[in-house]
């Protein structure tokens, strides 16, 4: 997959799996372990969305750490992400 807007949606996906799995961790206050689970878990999956973000939110043509993607041109080459 080239397109870096997709990619930096993926890594938002999985970063709001991770606070979906916290939040769920809420319906086990009265099971702790099931609450340790949950709350690790919810960490894990939150952690590796923004790993994952590091990893592949990158510019195409210079290959800087991009993060959040703003407009249609890198920060820091100036050149456009869709075009290669
Ligand atoms: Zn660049």
């Amino acid at each position: 997959m080239k397109n870096i807007y997709a990619k930096a949606w993926i890594c938002v996906g999985v970063m709001m799996l991770g606070i979906v799995v916290l939040m769920s961790s809420l319906a086990f206050l009265g099971n702790k372990i099931m609450l340790y689970i949950c709350l690790v878990l919810g960490i894990i999956t939150f952690l590796a969305g923004i790993i994952l973000n590091f990893i592949i939110v990158r510019c195409p043509h210079c290959g800087s750490h991009i993060g959040r993607v703003y407009g249609s041109r890198c920060p820091y080459c100036g050149e456009e992400y869709s075009r290669k």
